[in-house]
């Protein structure tokens, strides 16, 4: 199965994401994941990157299909994958088609979680982060049993630093690259919209029945 997760940030993405990979076994590729890794471990990648995340500016194009590239050469990626927040411009999802095309794979589907910007902001100041894991909460619309702590793993909360209001400002400007983005794939035929202002649990049941009906 290879799927695209599309939608603005604080979308729900990421959420969903782990429900995904959990049910149907396909690994999660988070450009904005492997950016933060990168940064964490002091890589070349990290460092050149470091700026834009901060910022809440896009890591140029070039960079940012490179390690998608790579990414998509591993070996569990063969069986399926989940793209999560790539594309974001046009011209990524062009050089996405060319790569999978060498590949000799396809698209199966792009679920497109649509929110309304003026709910993005509470939910992207709100969100918190599992050090350890990655797991995602929400200090009122998801919040973990103890308050700081990762009910999956016990670890530490975070809250991620492009989740401040002025970086978050930034970052939902960028939407305007992004939006095109649903009319290509809509005209690919491949777009099916998710509306996100609901429970997780009902986004969810959506996602999780339109994945069901490719897996079959
Ligand atoms: P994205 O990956 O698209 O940026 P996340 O999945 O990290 O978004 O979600 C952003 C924040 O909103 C998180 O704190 C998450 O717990 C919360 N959230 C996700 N889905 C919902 C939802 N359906 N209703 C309310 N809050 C949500
Ligand atoms: P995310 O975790 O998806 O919210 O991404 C966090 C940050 O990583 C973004 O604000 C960008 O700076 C960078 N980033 C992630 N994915 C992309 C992408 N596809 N293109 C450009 N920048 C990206």
């Amino acid at each position: 199965m290879q799927v695209m997760l599309l939608g603005l940030p604080g979308a729900g993405k990421g959420t969903q994401a782990e429900r995904i990979t959990q049910t149907f076994g396909i690994p999660h590729i988070s450009t904005g994941d492997m950016f933060r890794a990168a940064i964490a471990a002091g890589t070349p990648l990290g460092l050149q990157v470091q700026s834009y995340l901060k910022s809440g500016r896009l890591v140029p194009d070039g960079v940012t299909i490179a390690v998608v590239r790579e990414r998509l050469l591993e070996p569990d990626a063969s069986r399926g994958f989940l793209l999560d927040g790539f594309p974001r411009t046009l011209p990524q999802a062009e050089a996405l088609d060319a790569l999978l095309n060498d590949l000799g794979k396809a698209l199966d589907v792009v679920l497109y979680i649509h929110v309304p910007q003026e709910v993005l902001l509470a939910r992207l100041t709100g969100r918190r982060v599992c050090k350890t894991c990655g797991a995602t909460y929400h200090v009122h619309f998801q919040p973990p049993a103890v308050e700081g702590v990762c009910d999956k793993c016990q670890g530490e909360l975070y809250q991620r630093p492009d989740d401040t209001e002025e970086a978050v400002s930034t970052r939902l400007e960028q939407y305007r690259q992004t939006e095109p983005l649903v009319r290509y794939y809509q005209e690919r035929n491949l777009l099916r919209q998710v509306d996100g202002q609901r429970t997780i649990e009902d986004v969810w049941a959506d996602v999780r029945g339109i994945l069901e009906k490719i897996q079959r």
